[in-house]
């Protein structure tokens, strides 16, 4: 009984020796990263709007096809004025764009 106890103390101190160096090395405040490339977004990977990577889980349709953007509130925008952003957006035959705001060029 007492090597029994003793393996389980080992076993024991191993497994928090090996979960705290798993916390360690991975930030607990970062999102699960979303797979945007098994994702079919009809080759779209810029928000057109925020003209940042899109949110897979952010879109609308629009003329029966899906719009992707970077966050909620670029939705809006495009509704708002969509034909303004169709030509960044290649499953409308249009071609990809960095945003258009705040580069300051
Ligand atoms: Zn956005």
């Amino acid at each position: 009984m007492k090597t029994t106890t003793g393996l389980v103390c080992a076993l024991g101190l191993l497994l928090s020796l090996i979960t705290t160096g798993c916390e360690r090395k991975e930030s607990p405040t970062t999102a699960p990263a979303t797979q945007a490339a098994a994702v079919d977004t009809g080759g779209q990977t810029l928000c057109p709007v925020g003209g940042d990577k899109i949110d897979p889980a952010v879109f609308i349709e629009y003329k029966g096809k899906k719009v992707y953007f970077c966050c909620e509130g670029c939705d809006k925008i495009f509704e708002k004025n969509p034909e303004k952003y169709v030509k960044k957006l290649p499953q409308f035959g249009g071609k990809e764009e960095p945003g258009e705001g705040g580069m300051g060029m």
